[in-house]
């Protein structure tokens, strides 16, 4: 029988944690496997979301996600600048009903954290309806290109010679003699392969790797979200708008289509379930076999009522997601990584990034777990 292949890491899912700690392992002179069971890398969260850097503005009601933010954006700005966007002008605004925040709330807080912000001109404030927005913000906000951070990912896993097997989804994992093996399945044949550490990076599947393996799971809330893309009319074109904080709406430029991401508090989620003791799903099939209709129409109509030359977009597309969070995170709307050691099995750690700027703070929790 011949022996199983043998790495130092296998990392699985190759979004841009799986990738971005793959790198990283490697460049400490380690070993490394990444397997992902698409035919690309990047395809899912990582693609379809809304592409905002974050800069604090996003989170008035978690000092420490806020802060976080306002620590990794530059470093995100400076070490991924190739992918960065930032050819638009970002705006906050503040409704008058609704809102978990007033204006004043607001501009404490970002100064409290550093985040910098000042009213926005006349020509801006007066797209907005002033029976409903109390004030409205400049903000410097930024956004990711997110073909451009798949090619980029791509070329750090070729220079750091991670080894990257598409098509490859990891089913099971098991103890085997002090060390973890893995299943692979590809094109329908099983393969095993040993490690001394694997990283559970599958973001929205991370239980039901954990459940077929036998293990506990982590409890984590899912959301089946929308984005709708729209072409947004010529004055908004290099535009983003965010209301907050509450059952308001986002327009954010959507740099790897070229369009905008309509998304809205309210219609975007379309369902949501928390991972049970008892039963997985394969969140893979259950997105693309229970992908409802469109809910475009409301976020529209609601989102025209703060901003009515929203009325004038186009819808192109949606973007289709499972949105995973830490149960926690409903309380305050934060963002804080998951990174749980030793997952069932010794030198099994599961990762999630929560958002992309999270990625200084997770690759230091893998640096201290190897
Ligand atoms: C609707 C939405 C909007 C968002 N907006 C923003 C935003 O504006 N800014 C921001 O910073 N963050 C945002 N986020 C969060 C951000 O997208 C995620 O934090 C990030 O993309 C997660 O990356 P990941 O690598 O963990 O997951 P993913 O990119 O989903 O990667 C996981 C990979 O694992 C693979 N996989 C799963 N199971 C297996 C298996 N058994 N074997 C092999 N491969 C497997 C999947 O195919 C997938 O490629 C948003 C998320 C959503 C859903």
């Amino acid at each position: 029988m011949i022996a199983p292949l043998r790495y130092q890491t296998v990392v699985i899912g190759g979004g841009f944690f799986g990738c971005s700690v793959a790198v990283a392992l490697a460049e400490q002179g380690r070993k490394v496997l990444l397997c992902e069971e698409a035919d690309a890398l990047l395809t899912r969260a990582s693609y379809n979301n809304q592409a905002r850097i974050h800069n604090g503005y996003h989170y008035p009601r978690s000092v420490l996600t806020a802060l976080r933010s306002r620590i990794n954006f530059p470093r995100w700005i400076e070490q991924y600048r190739d992918c960065v966007v930032d050819d638009f002008e970002k705006y906050y605004a503040i409704a008058r009903r609704f809102s978990k925040v007033s204006a004043q709330q607001f501009r404490s807080f970002m100064e409290r954290i550093g985040a910098p912000l000042e009213p926005a001109p006349a020509r801006v404030t007066s797209l907005f309806n002033d029976a409903l927005i109390e004030r409205v913000f400049t903000v410097r906000e930024c956004a990711f290109d997110a073909l451009k951070l798949r090619n980029l990912l791509e070329q750090r896993l070729v220079d750091t010679r991670v080894e990257v097997m598409l098509n490859t989804r990891a089913v099971k994992v098991a103890a085997d003699d002090g060390a973890i093996s893995v299943t692979l399945e590809n094109a329908g044949a099983n393969e095993r392969v040993v490690a001394d550490q694997v990283f559970n990076c599958t973001y929205s599947r991370i239980n039901e790797l954990l459940a077929a393996s036998g293990l506990p799971r982590i409890r984590l809330k899912h959301e089946l979200a929308e984005m709708a893309l729209v072409e947004v009319p010529e004055p908004l074109k290099h535009v983003g708008v965010t209301v907050m904080c509450g059952p308001f709406f986002s327009v954010m430029p959507f740099p790897a289509r070229g369009l905008h991401t309509l998304s809205h508090v309210r219609y975007t989620p379309h369902g949501e379930w928390h991972d049970t003791d008892t039963a997985s799903r394969n969140m893979g099939a259950f997105l693309k076999e229970n992908r409802p209709p469109t809910n475009y129409r409301s976020m529209l109509s609601d989102a025209q009522r703060y901003l009515p030359m929203l009325g004038e977009c186009v819808q192109k597309d949606s973007l289709w997601e499972i949105k995973t969070v830490l149960p926690a995170s409903e309380e305050d709307d934060s963002r804080p990584i998951l990174f749980q050691r030793d997952c069932g099995l010794k030198n099994l750690h599961c990762v999630m990034g929560a958002k992309i700027d999270n990625v200084f703070d997770v690759l230091t929790e893998c640096a201290a777990a190897v």
